[in-house]
């Protein structure tokens, strides 16, 4: 399998060269909104170890990924007033992957709203800022 590339964008917002939303982070994860949100409050959580996806990944570190997708899509539901969550993860090419770092996709989702198509729209900036702010609000609460 190919190895791990230690420039891919979600390896540099982790040592902190490229900007980012984020809304969490622990000891084992971190976690940001996708700029271009398939919906509203579109987070991902990436784990801190260097892992391209599913079939590299340590399974505790996928453990821990999992945990923080959880905590994630509880503060969502509230944040957003939503009524369900979808978690996508992709791996490899052939299954829909484009950035080579490992992450969960957490959707909060709405009775009855389809998600846009993946890199579809680029968020405005100040959106991001306030839907980061409403998930770490909730995050705290
Ligand atoms: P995937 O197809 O699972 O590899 O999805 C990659 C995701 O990363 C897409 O949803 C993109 O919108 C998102 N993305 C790409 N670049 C950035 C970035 N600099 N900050 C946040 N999200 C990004």
């Amino acid at each position: 399998m190919t190895a791990y590339d230690p420039n891919n964008i979600f390896a540099k917002i982790l040592r902190g060269e490229l900007p980012c939303h984020k809304v969490y982070e622990d000891e084992h994860v971190f976690a940001f909104l996708d700029i271009m949100p398939r919906v509203t409050g579109h987070t991902l959580v990436i784990p801190k170890a260097p892992s391209r996806n599913i079939l590299d990944i340590a399974p505790d570190d996928f453990a821990h990924v999992a945990r923080g997708a959880k905590t994630i899509a509880l503060a969502a539901m509230k944040a957003f007033n939503a009524d369900g969550i979808s978690v996508h993860q992709f791996s490899e090419a052939a299954g829909g992957q484009v950035v080579f770092h490992l992450h969960m996709h957490v959707l909060p989702r709405h009775d009855g709203v389809a998600m846009l198509p993946a890199a579809s729209r680029k968020e405005d900036d100040k959106v991001l800022q306030e839907n980061a702010a409403k998930l770490i609000a909730a995050l705290k609460s």
